[in-house]
């Protein structure tokens, strides 16, 4: 039997960190493969996907500054390191037959496309994997923010967060056995309960262009695909 998806169109937001596998830095390839194989699911589907992947793998701003250097050019590598994830992300999707493209939010024309709205949502019409590079392009901001900035302007039915987790939990369910996962939850309460599922700018923004939040396990092999399809393990984020 064909199960109709639930979406049309989905952003998908992957930190830095899932692509270590168990490594303390950097990238297993192996993780990535796994990531690309379970956005090939969804394309077989017919789902558009765009893709905003973190760099914290590699580099955080933060890092930077908390040794008294600059932050902005702690951000500038933390936005390169995003880039360097997006091209592992493009080469594993392609070896696999997914065509996949990556838009920088920062201009590197030898590496990679520049960023327009018009050419992103052109190429997802045209069915080809997005991968949006350099976040938002601007120091101060994070991946989840830039997740949900393109989420807003391709118009995505939902903003898929894959954690490390199946959802989001009333505690941090690694340090507290009581922890409860909510099927479903308001961004207001998300944000009022301070949840750190997302930084608070990226639900409020995705509040704010009514766009649901998918919060799921990205280490669930298959889980992207069987949330798509109406099953699977996860809390919706939606008013
Ligand atoms: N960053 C930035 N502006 C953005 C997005 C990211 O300056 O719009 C920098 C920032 O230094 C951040 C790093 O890139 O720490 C990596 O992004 P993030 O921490 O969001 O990655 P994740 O935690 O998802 O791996």
């Amino acid at each position: 039997m064909t199960v109709k998806p639930l979406y049309r169109r989905v952003l998908l937001k992957a930190s830095g960190e899932a692509l270590m596998g168990e490594q303390h830095f950097g990238i297993d390839v192996s993780v990535v493969d796994r990531i690309a194989a379970d956005i090939a699911e969804a394309r077989a589907l017919g789902i558009e996907v765009g893709v905003v992947i973190g760099g914290g793998n590699i580099f955080r701003g933060v890092a930077v500054a908390s040794k008294g250097g600059d932050r902005v050019t702690g951000d500038h590598m933390g936005m390169l390191a995003t880039v360097i994830n997006s091209l592992a992300l493009r080469t594993s999707l392609n070896k696999i037959g997914v065509d996949a493209v990556v838009l920088s939010a920062i201009a590197m024309p030898e590496l990679c496309e520049s960023f327009s709205q018009r050419q992103a949502t052109a190429y997802m019409n045209q069915g080809k994997v997005v991968i949006f590079a350099g976040g938002t392009g601007n120091p101060f901001f994070t991946t989840d923010s830039a997740a949900a900035l393109r989420a807003a302007e391709i118009g995505a039915d939902a903003l898929f967060k894959g954690t490390q987790v199946d959802g989001v939990y009333s505690a941090d369910p690694k340090k507290d056995p009581n922890a409860t996962r909510f099927e479903r939850i308001s961004h207001g309460d998300v944000i009022k309960r301070g949840l750190s599922i997302m930084d608070t700018a990226a639900i409020a923004l995705a509040r704010e262009n009514n766009i649901p939040i998918i919060v799921y396990s990205i280490h669930e092999k298959g889980g992207f695909g069987d949330i798509l399809r109406g099953g699977g393990r996860c809390t919706v984020v939606a008013d």
